[in-house]
């Protein structure tokens, strides 16, 4: 597989409405697997006549909260290892949380081009709120509403130029 767009983020951001809105087929997962893999969901998509690959990322894993965001952890790698652009979502309405800074410090050191996707930006004034996202120090942010769209037709404008 080429263009593979792994988006991650911690629980509740909204990454499986986002993959749902991007998404066409959705592939069956053979369930052979160890719980993170079997807890990814891969996708199709196309934009502009570029085909790609999206990795929805879970992270339920398990119960405690030391696994649980030792599970986070490990999809943020996986995604780094395979995919050709990493989304890392995250949500306005919350701001900017330890667990988002801790995945923001694995991307950081990450070759791959990574997109900061500020999500449940319903409406005008969630702009300036999404601002904030800035401090991250991943560069450039993409407000998105994964709910009505608004915005992922920019983002995906940005993400094709890489493949
Ligand atoms: P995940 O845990 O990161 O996969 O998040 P989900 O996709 O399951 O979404 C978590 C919650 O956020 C759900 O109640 C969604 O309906 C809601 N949600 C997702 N995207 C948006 C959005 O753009 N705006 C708003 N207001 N809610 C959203
Ligand atoms: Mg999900």
């Amino acid at each position: 597989m080429s263009n593979i767009v792994a988006i991650v983020g911690r629980p509740n951001v909204g990454k499986s409405t986002l993959y749902n809105r991007l998404t066409e087929t959705r592939k069956a997962i053979v369930d052979d697997f160890s719980g993170v893999t079997r807890d990814r969901h891969y996708g199709t998509s196309e934009w502009t006549g570029h085909e790609f690959t999206v990795v929805d990322t879970g992270g339920y894993v398990a119960n405690s909260t030391d696994v649980f965001e030792a599970a986070i952890r490990e999809q943020v790698v996986i995604a780094i290892e395979e995919a050709s652009i990493i989304l890392f979502l995250v949500d306005v309405t919350t701001g900017i949380t330890d667990l988002d800074d801790d995945i923001a410090g694995l991307l950081r050191r990450s070759k791959k081009p990574v997109f900061v996707v500020v999500n449940k930006v319903d409406n005008n004034n969630q702009q300036v709120d999404a601002t904030v996202f800035y401090s991250l120090g991943l560069g450039e942010i993409y407000n998105i509403s994964s709910m009505t769209g608004s915005g992922t037709g920019e983002l995906l404008d940005e993400m094709v130029k890489h493949f």
